[in-house]
């Protein structure tokens, strides 16, 4: 809400990325990671089995069902959901840790869970990626190779839904080339 006064100054600094699954968020995720150590990205805590290359407490905490409930049941996440079969969540200390710090924080989530920061950090600046097409999207999807057509078809659904989200949000990145995505998400950070 430009123009508003935040009534928490740490929780300007909070941006959301979200968007459709596919539309290229967490290669967008992996350049700042590798680039701009001076953001802190939020490492999820997620029920889905790793992808060949991915690390426990990289891009995310693999648990299972049990110690997902557990999480939950103990107020440990800022926000949950379930996306395509499995349930994904913010772990809440270290974002409030680093928002208390005044360090940059950098969460990507999906469109629930964008809705219920929103709710409980309404200051937080809400950032829609959007893929250049439809089309682009799809090929994206399909093209990943990493799971089977069920999965695909679901996701597919998923990014209907969240592509008629976008006017929820207070911008949007279209992402036609990761760096120039990066930079722009940076400069509104440094905001
Ligand atoms: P993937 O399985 O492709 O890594 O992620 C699937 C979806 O879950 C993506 O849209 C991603 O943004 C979302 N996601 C990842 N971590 C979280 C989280 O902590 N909370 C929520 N609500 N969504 C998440």
């Amino acid at each position: 809400m430009e123009g508003s006064v935040p009534h928490d100054r740490s929780a300007r600094r909070l941006t959301v990325l979200s968007g459709p699954s596919g539309v290229g968020k967490s290669t967008v995720v992996a350049e700042i990671r590798r680039a701009h150590p001076e953001v802190w990205l939020s490492v999820s805590v997620t029920t889905r089995p790793p992808r060949p290359g991915e690390v426990d407490g990289v891009q995310y905490f693999f648990v299972d069902d049990a110690g997902f409930d557990r999480l939950v049941a103990e107020g440990a996440l800022l926000e949950w959901a379930e996306f395509a079969g499995n349930r994904y969540g913010t772990p809440r200390g270290p974002v409030e840790e680093r928002l208390a710090a005044g360090v940059p924080t950098l969460l990507e989530i999906d469109l629930q869970g964008a809705r219920q920061v929103r709710r409980a950090m309404p200051e937080s600046r809400l950032v829609f990626l959007a893929p250049p097409s439809w089309d682009e999207l799809v090929r994206r999807l399909t093209g990943r190779g990493t799971e089977p057509p069920e999965v695909i078809e679901r996701r597919l659904e998923a990014a209907r839904v969240e592509l008629a989200a976008e006017k929820e949000f207070d911008l949007t990145l279209v992402n036609t080339s990761v760096r120039e995505v990066c930079s722009e998400l940076l400069t509104l950070m440094a905001d």
